[in-house]
């Protein structure tokens, strides 16, 4: 977040200096809070991926892999998004392996966007989508999402369309707001991104953490859609392996070739040893799957009815690792960023100002709203809890 002007930094990346994770994440390591903060596990992920990691070093696969990824994940990929979302992927020329969901959509707003571009989004949105379409030259086009609900409308979305609308950015399941978004609302959206002739990023890394029975589908299993979308995932969340940052984005070729073109120039490539381990997840029976959102889903009702026995207004995710919730009851001024700042010191807890998601614009809309992590020991969540509950 901004913190006044940089001085060696590019005017195009003012007021992006550094991450709100980065920031938060040391205060909790400098405080020893606990940090409900940025979105990892305290917690490993599956022992077949560790043992495949710690096999693929031990036997020597430690160069550089192939531009694309190796070729064991660009077909577990394919026969992973066949298996849960019915789409067909050609491993060789429609599958690009990055370095996290992060560099893909670098890549993909990068090789795409020409300087003047419009790009509409769903806000709050994840920091790094204004950041890189900042860099892109392009320009953001927001549409707000509004608690209780969170509810997208298609009207706001139609208005946000201009002539210079190149990119329709999703994110489903949606950081932070926790919405899913269903097979009738991404119909709504696929007709006019067909209507527009539009490209189609689809962030869906949370595509495997959905609740009350709630599914993930992505827009790209919608007619006339797969030809014009970028589908993006990681391991991170679905592995809990969110430091090896093994990425990818799945679409036509021509797509793929463009982001490929920006990617290579990025890391042109990462995570080497890393990758045959996650190709070993994205192939592990479906219990594993269902398992993993049945466990997150206990956190997040765990999390929920303590952050309301502390005194906030909370507002309920069908999917992801975030609770967001209204700090007013607590905290009067309605300040989240000040909020945050505080709390490790008042009482051992860090959460994030959702503030930082929303356009410089419209922060009113985020200032009093908090967003906190469930992806996180049961031990932890409850400790965080009583800590939070000694505030009011
Ligand atoms: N998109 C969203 C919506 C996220 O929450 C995150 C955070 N993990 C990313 C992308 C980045 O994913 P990765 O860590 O794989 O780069
Ligand atoms: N995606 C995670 C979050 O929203 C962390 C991302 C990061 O640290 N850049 O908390």
């Amino acid at each position: 977040m901004a913190n006044g002007a940089a001085p060696f930094l590019t005017s195009k990346l003012q007021g992006f200096g550094s991450t709100i994770f980065a920031e938060m994440t040391a205060l909790a390591t400098a405080t020893g809070s606990i940090n409900l903060g940025q979105g990892f596990p305290d917690y490993d992920g599956p022992q077949e991926v560790l043992e495949a990691a710690i096999d693929a070093i031990r036997s020597g696969r430690n160069q550089y892999p192939p531009g694309s990824g190796v070729p064991e994940l660009r077909a577990a990929i394919a026969e992973h998004q066949e298996r849960f979302w019915g789409l067909r992927y050609d491993p060789d020329t429609e599958i690009l392996v990055t370095a996290g969901a992060t560099e893909a959509l670098a890549g993909a707003l990068l090789g795409i966007l020409e300087t003047g571009d419009e790009v509409a989004l769903l806000e709050p949105m994840y920091d790094s989508y204004q950041a890189c379409i900042a860099l892109a030259g392009a320009i953001t086009r927001p549409v707000t999402l509004r608690p209780p609900t969170y509810a997208f409308d298609p009207d706001e979305l139609r208005a946000a369309i201009t002539p210079r609308t190149r990119v329709l950015l999703l994110n489903t399941p949606h950081n932070p707001t926790g919405v899913v978004l269903d097979l009738e609302q991404l119909r709504v959206i696929a007709d006019l991104a067909i209507r527009h002739d539009l490209i189609v990023i689809s962030d869906e890394v949370y595509e495997h953490l959905t609740y009350d029975g709630i599914r993930h589908h992505s827009i790209a299993e919608l007619p006339g859609m797969r030809e014009r979308t970028l589908v993006v995932s990681s391991g991170g969340k679905t592995f809990n392996t969110t430091g090896w940052k093994v990425g990818w984005l799945c679409g036509p070729s021509e797509l793929v070739a463009a982001a490929r073109a920006a990617k290579q120039f990025l890391t042109y490539v990462s995570s080497g040893p890393f990758q045959p381990a996650i190709a070993v997840g994205l192939r592990l029976p479906d219990a594993y799957f269902t398992e993993l959102a049945a466990d997150l889903q206990t956190k997040r009702d765990r999390l929920m009815s303590g952050l309301r026995e502390a005194g906030f207004e909370v507002f309920g995710p069908a999917g992801t690792y975030f609770v967001t919730v209204d700090i007013r009851p607590l905290a009067p001024d309605g300040d989240g960023y000040a909020f945050c700042r505080s709390l490790p010191e008042r009482c051992g807890v860090v959460g994030i100002p959702n503030v930082v998601f929303y356009d410089r614009a419209r922060h009113h809309e985020g200032r009093h709203l908090v967003r906190f992590a469930f992806c996180k020991r049961l031990e932890s969540i409850d400790e965080a809890v009583t800590r939070l509950k000694a505030l009011s």
